[in-house]
């Protein structure tokens, strides 16, 4: 944990004022004003986070906005609106952000070298002249330029994620019994095999086909057709359902009459490594193609790949649509197999997780920044679209975008780093959520809640509130709030907790804390999680020793909120230290 500095409070109202200032003329604002400083951030009229502000702001219509109706309007998600009129989303300046990429799309376009796969009538009569970009950060901005809207099958992009699906569902054990994590130097198509018979990895042919078959055999009372349905409703929400999933009947004809080579790997498989659970072969074979068949765009497939970006949090509904132990695998098999033959040559250029398919379509993550996708049909030698290949090189000379770019710190040439630096939104963090909670933000309050019941749990633990225990939690709320509780309501509030009688909201027993952490913990920043471990830790410290019922409930604190318990042991050591020398 890095500890929260609880320095003093600013007078909340004149921030409320300082943020109406930025967005007002002449003492007034109006809805005009304020959207267009949310759309000049990257974010969409139609963002979902935003619903409560934009339906309040509608009802104004044109008339002019005072500070007291715009404190009303914005108050109950100050902390996003905050961050949007500040400036302060992860890539700040938004506009310039987005007039880089618009060159890069430009240099990029007069490469008409390469050709449309032909392997299949649908392919090879697609329009080659296509050509998008479509981007989507973490805080949710989004741009794009060109046909963004076009519909194709994903083919092989579709690998990566029928993958993690099979990871979710199955497990990364049994899984893996079926399909290796190694670079296969061979053809993406090859009947080659690891020593062991599983195929080398899920982005190849072979190991998509498995990975088709342990997703099928989950299913035995379900069509391939059906189980497609889920996997596409698995792309639905990665995609903040920006748009409608779609499948091709068409694709899907042509891919089930050239699929020898297909049937061929599967053959091996069943004849070699031996089906997962006997499941059977032309259901397998189906659901692989079927997966190829699938349609997006490449505006869907940005947002899905923010979605990777951000650790499996759709940064538009912010619903945890993968865990993140499983989004960190999925973007390991990328980055070293996502690009057909190319992935090793691809990875020592541009250095980030991608995956391309044979429609044209790059799908490319830039791990806690961004997801993008490109669009353009004529592919190179290896079957990577050629001007998806070529932006992301691009972007890459440009931007501190490679992964091992950090290495070089300042010292990366004139490459640029378009985002606000972590430490610096670190900082920040706490002061806008005391001030957040002091209009009564709902994020806020949220984690004031959890704040406050993690607290009277430890300070429960012994069975006893101790006068040191009760004191911490006073001054923690004082930091929060800007005023103290007296001790005796708190002390009041703890007898009323322990007897279990307190039906106030957020005053739970400690199953259900921990119930409530976990399931909450998706909406959580890491800021605020930090927060509510370290406010329960400094009271477990408060009578100088973190005795053992005290230390096995911080554990399920942290465990509750996905923190690693090694960093709780690391700073229980350092407060002993402290106290012994
Ligand atoms: N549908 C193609 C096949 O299985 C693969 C598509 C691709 O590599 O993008 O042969």
């Amino acid at each position: 944990m890095i500890m929260h500095d609880f320095g003093p409070h600013r007078n909340d109202d004149d921030r409320l004022k300082a943020l109406f200032d930025l967005v007002a003329e002449a003492g007034v604002t109006s809805q005009e004003l304020i959207l267009t400083k949310i759309t000049d951030a990257g974010i969409s009229a139609g963002d979902g986070r935003l619903r409560h502000v934009l339906e309040k702001l509608k009802s104004m219509g044109d008339q002019p906005i005072p500070f007291e109706n715009f404190a009303a309007i914005v108050r109950q998600d100050l902390l996003i609106i905050n961050r949007i009129l500040r400036k302060q989303l992860v890539i700040p300046d938004w506009p310039e952000f987005c007039d880089a990429i618009r060159q890069v799309y430009d240099h990029v376009a007069g490469d008409r070298s390469g050709s449309n796969a032909d392997y299949i009538p649908i392919l090879k009569d697609a329009d080659p002249d296509k050509w998008g970009v479509a981007i989507c950060s973490i805080d949710g901005q989004r741009f794009s330029v060109g046909d963004v809207d076009v519909y194709h099958s994903i083919q092989s992009v579709s690998k990566p994620i029928t993958y993690a699906y099979a990871l979710n569902r199955e497990g990364v054990k049994f899984t893996h019994e079926f399909v290796g994590v190694e670079p296969s130097g061979r053809p993406f198509n090859a009947l080659d095999l690891l020593p062991d018979m599983r195929p080398f990895n899920p982005c190849v042919n072979a190991g998509a086909i498995m990975v088709a078959g342990v997703v099928a055999s989950g299913f035995p009372d379900l069509t391939a057709r059906e189980i497609t349905q889920k996997i596409m409703s698995l792309w639905g929400s990665l995609c903040g359902d920006v748009g409608e999933v779609h499948f091709s009947e068409e694709t899907m004809l042509s891919e089930k009459a050239t699929a020898d080579n297909n049937f061929a790997i599967a053959y091996l498989l069943q004849g070699r490594k031996g089906l997962p659970r006997n499941v059977e072969l032309h259901k397998m074979i189906e659901l692989y193609l079927s997966c190829c068949s699938i349609e997006m765009t490449a505006e869907m497939l940005s947002v899905a790949a923010a979605t990777l970006a951000n650790g499996g949090v759709c940064p538009l509904t912010g619903e945890q649509v993968l865990p993140t132990e499983l989004v960190k695998k999925t973007l390991a098999v990328m980055q070293f197999a996502g690009m057909y033959d190319n992935a090793g040559s691809f990875t020592l250029e541009v250095g980030l997780p991608a995956k391309s398919g044979v429609a044209g379509a790059v799908m490319v993550i830039i791990p806690n920044l961004m997801g993008f996708a490109t669009f353009s049909p004529r592919l190179d030698g290896f079957g990577n679209s050629v001007r998806g290949v070529a932006f992301c090189r691009e972007l890459v000379n440009r931007f501190t975008f490679h992964v091992y770019d950090s290495l070089s710190g300042s010292r990366s040439g004139c490459k640029l780093d378009p985002r606000e630096s972590q430490n610096n939104r670190r900082q920040r963090d706490l002061t806008d959520l005391r001030w957040a909670l002091s209009q009564g933000d709902r994020y806020a309050m949220k984690v004031y809640e959890l704040v406050l019941s993690s607290m009277m749990e430890v300070c429960l633990a012994n069975g006893e509130a101790e006068a040191a225990e009760v004191s911490v939690i006073a001054d923690t709320l004082e930091n929060l709030m800007g005023m103290r509780p007296p001790i005796s309501s708190l002390e009041r509030e703890l007898i009323n907790h322990q007897s279990g009688l307190s039906k106030r909201a957020g005053w739970d027993t400690l199953d259900a804390l921990e119930r409530r952490l976990s399931s909450e913990k998706a909406n959580l920043d890491d800021n605020s999680r930090e927060l509510i471990l370290e406010s329960a830790f400094r009271v477990a410290c408060a009578d100088g020793e973190v005795q053992g019922q005290e230390y096995e409930l911080l554990g399920r604190i942290a465990d509750a909120l996905g923190i690693y318990r090694g960093v709780l042991d690391i700073d229980i050591n350092r407060f002993r230290k402290r106290l012994s020398g």
